[in-house]
């Protein structure tokens, strides 16, 4: 049995935790090729014109997954903690993927509601057996304990400062490898030279994907940035600023967005500048934008925000980062210079 996962959309949340339950019950687990120009086609191809651009990729990697596996791995994203959902498009996603009119394998599409991420995962990953018709090696309590196992390990290197596929990465290796990489990998906020410190907003499906950010992640890297993301705001923390706002938002990666903003811009030089990366076309996000920008300039911090879409040129975004960032860097050493 072959199941495939697309590498987009929660991918970039939980894919250690699916990976390790699938490969647990004697599954072999294949991923779509990272994002690309031909994936992309294909979903523009396959999509309804109005959807986000995060929505028309994952109807490419389902393509290039398709004639390759047994089961397509869809999961329908509800909620993980009991209050806000995944946006619509998350809670529909199996169903749009099933009646995009290409010939698809059958689609695992069980559902994730829990009111706590652990104990309430167990009713998914019963479906899951259920809808594979397999019969797992051992008690499948076994692999749901020890995914998440793995899903914490992930989690805290990403409170490290490794982004999503790094950390996947050094999860995958031997215990000597991964011994040599810790020396190597990053504290949080990463780039110990630097002086400029940017906090980098956005759902994980767009600021971790290097085709649909133009690498940002990278290019900022590059340019000699530390840069802080809302994987790197601890959970206790993220409860406790979901209790600031007299209203949340309805959607899970929105409030993540939402309160990694209130936490960056809480004390004054905790970061120098904002960037807000949204998707065209994405709902929330109209939403989502207006409040970090009214954060960011109710604290008098610079802000931008970025909008990635199938025609985004990387020539535009290397132009708007350098001039993002060159204006941080005069206004640091004017303070510097100021307080001295
Ligand atoms: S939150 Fe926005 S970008 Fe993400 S799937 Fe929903 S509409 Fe698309």
């Amino acid at each position: 049995m072959i199941v495939g996962i697309p590498q987009t959309l929660s991918f970039y949340s939980y894919y250690p935790l699916w990976k390790t339950f699938l490969e647990g019950l004697g599954v072999e687990v294949v991923l779509s090729r990272p994002t690309n120009r031909e994936i992309l086609e294909w979903g523009i191809r396959d999509t309804v014109t109005d959807a986000c651009i995060p929505i028309k990729i994952l109807h490419g990697h389902v393509i290039d997954l398709k004639d390759r596996v047994d089961r397509l791995f869809i999961p329908r994203m509800v909620s993980v903690d009991g209050r806000a959902t995944f946006c619509p498009k998350f809670l529909g996603l199996p169903d749009m993927v099933r009646f995009s009119g290409a010939k698809l394998p059958p689609v695992i599409d069980s559902r994730v509601q829990a009111t706590r991420f652990r104990s309430g995962i167990i009713p998914f990953f019963r479906d899951i057996v259920r809808q594979l018709q397999v019969k797992p090696k051992f008690n499948w309590l076994v692999s749901a304990y020890q995914a998440c196992q793995q899903q914490r390990n992930y989690q805290q290197l990403l409170l490290t400062g490794l982004p999503p596929l790094q950390a996947m990465r050094y999860l995958e290796t031997d215990p000597q490898v991964r011994a040599d990489a810790a020396g190597l990998a990053e504290p949080a906020g990463g780039n110990p030279g630097s002086k400029l410190k940017v906090a980098l907003l956005g759902y994980p499906y767009v600021l971790y994907d290097p085709f649909i950010s133009s690498n940002l992640y990278q290019r900022l890297k590059d340019m000699g940035v530390d840069l802080v993301t809302p994987e790197q705001v601890p959970p206790r923390q993220m409860r406790r600023l979901s209790r600031v706002l007299p209203q949340n938002f309805f959607w899970h990666y929105s409030n993540r967005v939402s309160w990694s903003s209130l936490y960056y811009l809480e004390k004054p030089g905790r970061v120098d500048g904002v960037i807000h990366v949204t998707a065209f076309a994405c709902g929330p996000d109209a939403m989502v934008d207006k409040f970090v920008e009214l954060e960011a300039k109710k604290k008098k911090v610079p802000f931008l925000t970025l909008t990635m879409d199938e025609h985004t040129g990387e020539g535009g975004i290397q132009t708007r980062l350098e001039a993002f960032v060159d204006m941080l860097r005069t206004k640091k050493e004017r303070e510097e210079k100021g307080a001295g």
